[in-house]
């Protein structure tokens, strides 16, 4: 999937439309802590390792893509909803 790097869009602060710079938001540290590294944790070496079950660490085919909108003209930034994706990269 391909989006362009700066379209007009509206932007809540200005409250109208304004160009925007699309940048990606950058995945965090994964906590240990979660429910499925616990998972993962309790695994034994025998049998299906999780690989291809549905969780624990298997992957999934698409992957959730964060965005962020800056507005050029007030310089603030705003997030939307995202979506998933295989393949992601901006246009120019
Ligand atoms: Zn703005």
């Amino acid at each position: 999937m391909k989006i362009p790097k700066r379209f007009r869009t509206y932007c809540p602060s200005c409250k109208k439309h304004s160009e925007h710079v699309a940048e990606k938001v950058k995945k965090g540290k994964a906590s240990s802590l979660t429910h499925i590294e616990r998972q993962k944790k309790r695994q034994t070496g025998i049998g299906n390792s999780g690989k291809f079950s549905k969780v624990p660490g298997g992957d999934k085919p698409t992957k959730r893509v964060w965005l962020k909108y800056k507005c050029t003209v007030c310089n603030k930034s705003h997030q939307r909803p995202c979506f998933r994706a295989k393949k992601f990269e901006f246009s120019e």
